[in-house]
């Protein structure tokens, strides 16, 4: 498929869906909505200029479902590919922490739309702390002790600019040599960056997501399946290979 993985440059791109099967919804799927609101509409910047406590009341039970969930084995085949590629990177769109926890590690990820545990003020450059903010039980926002702003989430919503040091990481890797493998994960591909990082390497482009996607044209290979199944096996596959098995 790719040769000796060995030798390979992998890039790993993924999305809510890879954290599917670990039971955290998806904004778009099914399951997305949260007290008959869209997610797509309480992830902005508007929404929480109009009514910070939903938000963070939402914010604060993905946070509790994030951390009773468990990462699933398409997170640890991640992992296992991360191990066994010459050089690699994972771009993850998830603000969950299932990728850490199963094992991979912070240097070789980049949480492109930031981390659910991180708080961090909603003016300056003031950064939080886990405890912070409203939890399960019923409190006022906390605010910046350097300007006295309302703290808020420190991921990246709808229609804000991602962090230019994050960019940069994956830009570098892209800069280092020509890609061998970009795999896609479980992303409905909507964001122009996601798609030009993914389409720009030289190789092969695998896509795993049992739904078409914007992505889906551009894939020499699309997988029309679960993540926790599909990876899993494809990474075997691409392991055995390497091996000369
Ligand atoms: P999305 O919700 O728009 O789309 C999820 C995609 O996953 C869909 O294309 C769907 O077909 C696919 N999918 C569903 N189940 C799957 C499975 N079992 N295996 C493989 N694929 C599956 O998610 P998105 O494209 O990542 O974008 C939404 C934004 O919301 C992201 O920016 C992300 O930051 C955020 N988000 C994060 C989490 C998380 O951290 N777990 C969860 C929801 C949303
Ligand atoms: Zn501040």
């Amino acid at each position: 498929m790719i040769g000796d993985l060995a030798h390979a440059r992998v890039l790993v791109i993924t999305g809510a869906g890879i954290s599917a099967e670990s039971g955290i919804p998806t904004f778009r799927g099914q399951d997305g909505y949260w007290r008959n609101l869209d997610p797509t509409k309480l992830a902005t910047p508007e929404a929480f200029a109009e009514n910070p406590k939903l938000v963070w009341e939402w914010y604060a039970e993905r946070r509790r479902w994030i951390r009773e969930a468990q990462p699933n084995p398409a997170h640890t085949a991640v992992v296992t590919l991360a191990e066994r590629a010459g050089d690699f990177l994972l771009v993850t769109q998830n603000v969950d922490d299932l990728h850490a926890r199963a094992g991979l590690p912070r240097k070789k990820m980049v949480q492109i739309h930031g981390d659910i545990f991180e708080t961090r003020c909603s003016q300056c450059d003031g950064i939080g702390h886990d405890h912070d903010q409203p939890d399960e039980r019923e409190r006022e926002i906390a605010v910046c002790k350097t300007c006295g702003a309302l703290m808020r989430p420190g991921v990246v919503w709808f229609g804000e600019q991602l962090e230019p040091r994050n960019i940069d990481r994956v830009e570098e890797f892209l800069a280092a040599g020509s890609v061998d493998l970009a795999l896609v994960v479980g992303t409905t591909a909507l964001f122009g960056y996601i798609t030009d990082w993914a389409t720009r390497s030289a190789g092969k482009l695998i896509e795993i997501n049992p739904e078409a996607t914007p992505l889906s044209r551009f894939a020499t290979e699309s997988i029309r399946a679960p993540a926790g199944v599909a990876l899993p096996r494809l990474v075997d596959a691409l392991c055995r290979e390497g091996s000369g098995a």
